[in-house]
Parts: structure tokens; sequence; C-alpha cells
């Protein structure tokens, strides 16, 4: 039950309160709303709302009067006082009562800034967050105890639903600001990728040169040489061509050619391309009676590539094998191996990309630890989901889906 002294009727207010702080306003409507709404309750001719900003109070919203510079520093003894305790103070009450004899003249500076005659706190964890300052009522009635208990009430429902809006408010530019921190990394990877391409593409080509003997024989041992610049030089192409894809993808800039084909040939071109250890067989469990998918070949046969490259380069000895099944409106595709396996408290961390279950400088196996991480934002891009079921020694299997009906690609959806 609401403490109801005589004359207001906390209900109803409590009432319309909620349903005014339940609709959607711009910060400056929601001040707005704010204001008027405490002027009608209790029947005054004017009001202001001021707000901290970073170090100062500003005016922000006036009604019944103009707006105006709020000049802080000649009323900070009234302001302390106001953060500290919480309450509405009255023109009246620094006039009469010698209670309020330390804050007198600068609360009077304040009223008359203001032309007010109650200024009403607005507070959260120690903090003043503003002032609700108010005119005269309507037919100069006076400010009776009751209505500042009344409008005390209304302060701390309103601090409430400001500290809430100024959070959201805070995040929401957090949020945008982190946007264009992603944007420019994205961009920054891009164009370094691409920079970093030229020369390495003058790299290979020279080696395959080189390799070729057009410039004269080479001896056993400089074709080890050239070899090595050769795997080299394709390695990182690879992984530069695999941060451009990231970064294009992350950016909403990959772009996409939707057809629907089977995934039989495709897997097959694959397979000498695989790195698979001599030990070690190639199992595609795939044929023309797996149902066609829908999707962008390039970045399908990308996602095979490099969930199979791991397969095998994490399978020293045994099997790799691909199979797939109709589930609903989706194919479901399994990357089984049967190679050293992923610890359970890592199978979440793997798809965040940069990381890799045995890191560091000592590692044993190489690679940028951005596969599965590219992989799952391009099954992803089709609608698809990718996960893994592992068990250390045993070996893994990656799952992902695939449609089986046109898809709708969503590029920023997947940036966020
Ligand atoms: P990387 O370039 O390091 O292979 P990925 O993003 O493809 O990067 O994989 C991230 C990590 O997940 C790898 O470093 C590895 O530890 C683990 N991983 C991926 N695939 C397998 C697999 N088939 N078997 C065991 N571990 C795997």
């Amino acid at each position: 039950m609401f403490f109801k002294p005589k004359g207001y009727d906390y209900e109803e207010l409590a009432k319309k309160f909620s349903h005014l702080v339940a609709k959607y306003f711009s910060p400056d409507e929601f001040y707005l709303h704010i204001l008027r709404f405490v002027m009608e309750s209790v029947g005054s001719e004017g009001g202001s709302l001021v707000l901290k900003e970073k170090e100062t109070y500003t005016v922000k919203q006036c009604l019944g009067w103009e707006s105006f510079a709020f000049r802080m520093e000649e009323c900070l003894g009234l302001i302390h006082w106001l953060k500290k305790n919480h309450c509405a103070i009255t023109r009246q009450q620094l006039l009469e009562d010698p209670h309020f004899a330390p804050i007198k003249t600068t609360g009077l500076n304040f009223f008359i800034q203001f032309q007010g005659e109650v200024s009403l706190p607005l507070y959260a964890h120690g903090e003043l967050l503003g002032l609700v300052t108010l005119a005269a009522k309507k037919g100069s009635k006076p400010y009776t105890p009751a209505c500042l208990t009344l409008l005390n009430w209304l302060g701390a429902q309103i601090s409430m639903h400001l500290q809430n809006n100024l959070l959201k408010e805070a995040i929401r530019l957090q949020t945008l600001e982190l946007e264009g921190v992603k944007d420019l990394k994205s961009q920054i990877v891009s164009n370094l990728s691409h920079e970093l391409r030229t020369p390495l593409t003058g790299v290979i080509g020279f080696a395959e040169l080189l390799a070729e003997e057009i410039d004269g024989p080479l001896n056993n041992e400089q074709k080890r040489h050239v070899t090595q610049i050769q795997n080299g030089a394709e390695r990182l192409l690879k992984i530069l061509s695999a941060l451009v894809d990231l970064a294009q993808l992350e950016a909403g800039n990959l772009p996409l050619h939707v057809q629907q084909f089977h995934l039989a040939p495709l897997v097959a071109s694959l397979s000498d391309e695989i790195p698979l250890n001599s030990e070690t067989a190639l199992k595609i469990v795939l044929d023309h009676a797996t149902p066609r998918i829908y999707g962008d070949i390039n970045l399908v046969r990308q996602i095979f590539k490099h969930l199979l490259d791991n397969a095998a380069k994490y399978t020293p000895k045994g099997e790799v094998q691909i199979s797939a099944d109709k589930k609903g409106e989706m194919l479901e595709v399994c990357v089984a191996d049967t190679g050293i396996g992923i610890a359970e408290d890592k199978l979440t961390r793997i798809f965040d990309g940069f990381y890799q279950v045995n890191g560091g400088l000592t590692r044993e196996f190489q690679g940028p630890g951005i596969g599965l991480s590219l992989s799952k934002k391009l099954i992803e891009l089709h609608g698809g989901r990718l996960w893994v079921k592992s068990m250390p020694g045993r070996g893994s299997r990656f799952f992902f889906t695939l449609p089986l009906k046109p898809v709708v690609i969503k590029h920023r959806e997947l940036a966020a």
C-alpha cells in the first residue's frame, strides 16, 4: 500500500508514471515528459530540469520559462547540500529556517537564477544526477509538507529511471564506438593484407622461375632452399587470404554468389589438396544422392578446406571422414577424424579466432588460429551452424549445417 499524505493519489500517480516510462522517448523527449509530469503532479507554473554532464550541470529542459545558462559556481553550497540530503528544499525554508543558514546565500543565488520556489535533487549511488526546479504553484498556493513529501517520492522514482536511461545511453555510445573500432580494425587488416600480398606474389613468381631453372641449373642444396621459399610463401599467402576474408566478412563486404550445387564433386576436387599424413586415409561418404545445398560455392569450398586441413593436421595416423545427413531444411555435414582430439574446456574457445589449444612459441602445430573462426562466420552467413564434439586422444567431429532452400544472406548481423 502507498503512503498517502492528504490531497495526493499516489496510486494513480504511480500508474501514470509507469505508463510514461514504459514508452520509448529520445533523451530530450524523456526529460521534457518527466518535467511536465512533476509540474502537473503538484500544479507548478514553470519548471526546469538540470542534468550533470561531465563535471558541470546544464539546463536540459524548461517549461514556462526561457532556457538559460546555469552558473553553478555561485550555488555550490546548495548543490552540496542537495547531493548529501536527497530531499527537496524551498526558497521559503532558506529564508525562514535558521537550520539552513550555512547555505542561505548560495541557495538564494540559486533560486534567483531559476526564479524558482523549490528544488528537487535527482541522485544515484551518492551522485547528484540533476535537479528539477519548480516555479510558484498556480494560484500562489504554498509548497506544503505533503507536497514536498510527494516531490521527494517523485524524485526517487525519476532518479531510478534517469539512472537506467543514462546507463542505456552510455552502453549505446560505447557500442557505437566499438563498432567504429571494429570497422577500423577490419579496414586496417584488409589494407595491410592487400599491401603484403603484392610483394609476396612477386616472391612466389621469382621462386617459381628459379625452380624451373630458367636462369640456369641449380644444385640440390639450392633446389631444397627454393622449395622452402615456395612453401613458406604459399603458407603466408594462405594466411593473408584468410585474414582478408575475415576482415571483409566482419565489415560486411564479402561478395557472395549463391547457387544450388552438389557437395560430392566439390569435396572430391579438394581431396588432392589436403595435406594428409601418409598413415591417414580420407573417406568421402557423399554421392549424388546427397541433397544439393544452396550457397556460395567458393566459400563452401573454403569451409571444407579449413576443416579438412585441420583434420589432416591434427591426425598423425588414422582416418578423416566426410559424411552428410538431411535434417529438416538443412544438410548436416560431419568432418570426423581419429586424431589428437580437443580437451572439453577448450571446445568453445577454438572458434574465437587467433586461439590455439596448444599455443605459445614452442607449439607443435603451426597455424594462425583463424580457420575455425572464419569457417564459423562463413557458415553462419549461409544461415547454418558449426559445432564440435571431441575427446582428447579419440578424435574430433566437426558438424555444420547448410541450407537446402534458398537463403537470405545477412552480413550486418554477423559483424555485430
Ligand atoms: P589453426 O590455424 O591453429 O589450425 P583453427 O582456427 O583452424 O586454427 O583452429 C583453432 C584450434 O583448434 C587449433 O589451433 C587446434 O588447437 C584446434 N583444432 C582445430 N581443428 C582440430 C582438429 N580437427 N583436431 C584437434 N584440434 C583441432
